[in-house]
């Protein structure tokens, strides 16, 4: 009997996470058998998180979509029959043909994000398929539009100081990001720093896992963290510490702002975030005087309001202490702008028919139930790399459309998820090791390769692939759905750009990754003389072109810039405070009903609502849970461990609760992600699906909620 041959091959975690850990697949007679960290890698340094760690797992779960499988069943019942990719393309293209026929193209709809981050198979994989067929565009902003347009307005797109760098710093700020749970590999350089002496001070509403581990954790109320830095702002200008030379000449607008934050206080601050003033002003003295001094912005802060004008007050900071003058000092919010990623080719918004409409992603539940008046209505839509029954806001309405009679449903998946529940079609999609691509970052700056080094199960196939697919169904003749995904790869990266010097595809697959040229973290200050790629040139406290109007950059929605949101809603030109819609002071009626706050961040064991399928990751997650403050808890006669029901009047969920002093009264947590088939409700139900002030990012931490005992 012979060995066994283990072979590796370079991979790249797909996942929706700033790290893109460079992997190492291990292979036995074809499958794959376990996974490593790349050693070799800078960032990844040769450690998975643990919802990676035992990824052979998820592709050979026993759940796993294996063929092509047609609704037997009424919606939702998850009934389904085996059928032939032959019939599922037959079908698909079927009903589309005649919905085209009917209605027009734009009844159909795309609908993707990040489940993976590919240049082949990720969010943007399908774009060429539905823009050449017309189908409306799907602006998707589930996580970074607001942020990245409130980036760019300041900063430009640049990828800002480097995580790596951070090993540099003397002090460093991570403001909204739970980075332990959700870029672990970014935490490493702040470890490295602070064994340098540097103090690491985290800016979040509860104590998170990372906020544990921080030198000083700041707990500001949430939705109020445009305050704390208008006060931050405010302490600077006001005790002259401001870097008044970096401010003359790489700055644009600093009079303006100085003004705007004149009765910007700390006590004024103090009032709205909780957070004592003598804090504030210890905060923006040490931040300002503390050299190289760098901060992390997350996410999450866009996500109230008020998000998009606090990321803007935030970014200001660094330029007016003059911290991006040092290696390690200044701000990053994603690192991809700087990537030379070619995402015309991808997406192709030259096919775009003049005029067609966009829908936001975040508002499918209010499209697919009619509440969004449309012409024509949404007949079909095609989910992949994406799971809105779980993950987007307004949860109990997306049911509600999808449960529509006359509503053709594809989805592209792993698993018979929350959303492909309800699909008529189901296409199995092939997993990270099954598929060629280079995957993109938002939380370093490498190209990371990911070989296709088993064969995927049953009839699964790459995303790319069913869109090839479907495209020779449709008769679509442009070469570009001809490409394999070799070919596709060759023409996504601008490989003659000076950023890809000395790189190309086969260093990529020799190598598993490749830094983009943008300069050495251990010497890179980006903007130590300005350089900012404003219209100005130089970091924009004012901006003019905010007074044009809101906008959401080109790659959430398809590289379309037509209809944009700013078309109709002219910004601020300059940052400021801006109070949360559901705030028990700006909405003393609704807070009578719902009395407390909720935010929900990313688990620790899952990724969005990927792995919460699994057993042995439940098990290390828990089962699904609010955290509660013990005055909370007392007052509604709730102990730990009890099951209760958390709700307004968008829906309710229900929880164990833990009772902790991790959170402060008037605050309720609850993790994303949970299967709502395997629980009663799940967080997303009570956010809204409004906006918030920029990007059109969600508002789904700008939400009241009571509890009670279940
Ligand atoms: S989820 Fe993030 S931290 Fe975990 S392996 Fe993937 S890229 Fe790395």
């Amino acid at each position: 009997m012979s060995t066994p041959v283990k072979q590796t091959f370079y991979g790249g975690c797909p996942h929706d996470c700033p790290d893109t850990c460079s992997m190492i697949f291990e292979v036995e007679n074809g499958k794959l058998v376990g996974v490593q960290g790349n050693k070799e890698h800078p960032m990844t340094h040769g450690g998975l998180c643990v919802k990676v760690k035992d990824y052979e797992k998820r592709h050979y779960h026993a759940d796993r979509v294996l063929y092509p499988l047609r609704r037997t069943g009424p919606k939702g019942s998850k009934q389904f029959a085996r059928i032939s990719w032959d019939e599922a393309l037959g079908e698909i293209t079927d009903r589309w043909n005649a919905i085209v026929r009917d209605y027009g193209p734009q009844a159909i709809i795309p609908y993707s994000y990040l489940g993976h981050q590919g240049l082949n198979h990720g969010l943007n994989g399908g774009d060429a398929f539905f823009n050449q067929l017309g189908a409306t565009v799907c602006e998707r902003t589930f996580c970074g539009e607001g942020s990245a347009t409130a980036w760019v307005l300041t900063n430009g797109p640049t990828s800002g100081v480097d995580p790596e760098s951070f090993e540099h710093s003397k002090y460093i700020v991570i403001w909204g990001c739970n980075s332990v749970s959700t870029n672990l590999h970014a935490w490493r350089f702040v470890e490295l720093a602070r064994k340098k002496g540097a103090k690491v001070v985290v800016i979040d509403p509860y104590r998170s896992r990372t906020a544990k581990l921080a030198d000083w954790h700041i707990c500001v109320r949430p939705g109020t963290d445009g305050a704390l830095a208008m006060a931050m702002i405010n302490t600077i200008i006001d005790e002259g510490l401001a870097d008044r030379d970096y401010v003359d000449n790489f700055t644009v607008g600093f009079p303006e702002l100085a003004d705007r934050a004149k009765e910007r206080t700390p006590e004024w601050a103090a009032e709205i975030t909780g957070v004592a003033a003598d804090d504030i002003r210890m905060l923006a003295r040490e931040f300002a005087t503390t050299k190289p001094a760098a901060i992390r912005v997350g996410v999450a802060l866009e996500r109230n309001w008020g998000g998009g004008q606090a990321i803007r007050a935030i970014c200001c900071i660094p330029a007016l202490t003059g911290a991006w003058r040092d290696v390690g000092g200044g701000i990053y919010q994603m690192t991809f702008w700087e990537h030379p990623y070619k995402l015309d080719v991808i997406s192709r918004p030259d096919f775009i028919p003049e005029g067609t409409r966009v829908v936001n992603n975040l508002q499918i539940g209010r499209a697919l139930t009619g509440e969004m008046s449309l012409d024509p209505p949404i007949m079909s839509m095609m989910c992949w790399n994406s799971n809105p029954v779980t993950q987007a806001p307004e949860g109990d309405k997306i049911v509600k459309g999808l449960l529509r009679e006359d509503l053709f449903l594809v989805s592209a998946e792993h698993f018979i998820s929350d959303t492909a529940s309800y699909a008529d079609i189901v296409l199995p999609a092939a997993m990270g090791a099954e598929m060629e691509d280079i995957i993109l970052s938002w939380g370093h700056n490498y190209l990371t390769y990911n070989t296709a080094c088993v064969e995927p199960p049953g009839e699964a196939i790459p995303n790319s692939e069913i869109f090839r697919r479907l495209a020779a169904r449709m008769g679509f003749q442009n070469e570009r759905f001809k490409w394999s995904d070799s070919e596709c790869l060759k023409h996504f990266i601008d490989w003659d750009s000076p950023a890809c010097d000395g790189i190309d595809l086969e260093y990529l697959r020799k190598h598993g990754f490749a830094r983009v040229n943008i300069g050495n973290p251990d010497d890179r200050a980006p903007h130590k003389e300005g350089n900012f790629p404003t219209p100005s040139g130089k970091c924009e406290l004012l901006s003019e072109t905010a007074a044009k109007g809101n906008f959401v950059v080109a790659p959430f929605r398809q590289m379309y810039e037509a209809f944009q949101p700013g078309e109709s809603e002219p910004l601020d030109t300059l940052p400021d405070y801006l109070p949360s819609k559901e705030l028990p002071e700006t909405n003393p009626e609704l807070a009578k009903k719902y009395p407390l706050n909720i935010i929900a961040p990313k688990s620790h064991g899952f990724l969005n609502s990927c792995y919460a399928n699994m057993n042995h990751k439940i098990k290390g997650q828990g089962e699904q849970f609010v955290l509660i403050s013990d005055t909370d808890a007392k007052a509604r006669g709730i102990n730990d461990g009890d099951r209760v029901r958390v709700f307004n009047d968008r829906g309710d969920y229900e929880a164990l609760a833990q009772v902790t002093d991790d959170v402060n009264p008037g605050l309720v947590v609850t993790t994303l992600g949970y299967w709502r088939q395997l629980n009663r409700g799940t967080v997303n139900t009570v956010s809204s699906a409004d906006f918030a002030d920029m990007g059109h990012a969600p508002r789904v931490f700008d939400s009241l909620v009571q509890v009670e005992p279940a």
